[in-house]
């Protein structure tokens, strides 16, 4: 097999494009793919501050990569979200990444912001998955506005929106589907434009693409995904990818060009500000913050419970 490109001998064949590439040829083929994505779909421009959400797995090290080779002026955010080794080591990547490209990094250890993700699930017994995204999208917010960014980009990856968007559709989802979108307008001024670049890259791409930059990327998937439905989406989605090649690309881009577009905007007016954090929220107290408040509340009345069972001598 030869590469489309310059006929040398072809080291990875996408058969959704009816193409092969040799490594030099795939490397610029994605990240030409990326450009024109951030062009088309006017994620960003060149001088506007972009801050890249990192979580140590091949997709977003990979965005970040792509954006650092194309001069962009990016800054890292690292979400320590305290799941035991699967964070340390997970930031430990994100770590030797930033410094090999000498590139600017924040982490925020959720431990340090009163609760991590292990400790909102148990003791508020939401899902771990339901209380990360909560904290995620609060740290995100934040972390854009503390640094006066103009955009915060994330690596969702073409199999990603596939999934979501096939969850949503099985469910009549309408309010999320009409989120579902490449592009996020803020719709506060606390907020900054949110943006996907990998929207239409796959995940054997995006591997691939890290493989071929010598990317050092945890592979281990989080503990707590294990049995997630968005999986067994996934592994639909590639049976039918594996019949039929370019399934997942054309399902999600035209959804994005011509169905998407038809939902109309989410109705209620627009957010205000919660009354604890000052971040935008759709109550008078966001859902970070309500999440925080029902945590201590339960450590505390689970510390009274042991306390009033403990023998005399043991509470001198
Ligand atoms: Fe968070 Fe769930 Fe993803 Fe783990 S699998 S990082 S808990 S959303």
């Amino acid at each position: 097999m030869k590469c489309t490109r310059c006929r040398e001998r072809a080291e990875i064949n996408l058969r959704s494009h009816h193409a092969a590439f040799c490594k030099p040829c795939f490397i610029l083929y994605f990240q030409r793919q990326i450009e024109r994505t951030i062009a088309k779909e006017k994620m960003f421009t060149p001088g506007e501050r972009i801050l890249v959400a990192v979580s140590g797995g091949k997709d977003s090290l990979a965005l970040w990569d792509v954006l650092i080779a194309q001069g962009y002026h990016t800054e890292g955010l690292y979400l320590d979200l305290g799941i035991g080794t699967y964070s340390s080591q997970s930031r430990e990547k994100v770590e030797r990444f930033a410094q090999s490209r000498t590139v600017p990094l924040r982490i925020v250890p959720l431990a340090d912001q009163a609760v991590t993700v292990p400790t909102a699930a148990q003791f508020t017994r939401r899902v771990p998955c339901a209380a990360c995204g909560t904290m995620k999208r609060h740290f995100f917010d934040q972390a854009a506005l503390d640094g006066g960014f103009d955009v915060l980009a994330t690596g969702h990856n073409l199999d990603d929106e596939a999934a979501r968007l096939l969850g949503n559709v099985l469910h009549w989802q309408t309010e999320y589907l009409a989120r579902e979108k490449p592009v996020l307008t803020p719709t506060h001024a606390k907020f900054v434009r949110k943006v996907r670049p990998l929207y239409r890259m796959s995940e054997l791409e995006t591997a691939v693409y890290a493989f071929f930059r010598g990317i050092d990327y945890i592979i281990e998937e989080c503990p707590n995904s294990v049995g997630a439905t968005q999986l067994f989406y996934k592994e639909i989605l590639n049976q039918l990818e594996a019949k039929m090649p370019g399934t997942k690309l054309t399902f999600v881009q035209e959804f994005v060009r011509s169905v998407q577009p038809t939902f109309a905007a989410p109705d209620g007016s627009p957010p205000r500000e919660c009354e604890v954090c000052g971040m935008p929220a759709f109550a008078s107290v966001c859902s970070f913050c309500r999440l925080l408040h029902e945590v201590e509340r339960k450590k505390l009345s689970a510390l009274s419970t042991q306390q009033s069972v403990l023998p005399p001598e043991a509470e001198n």
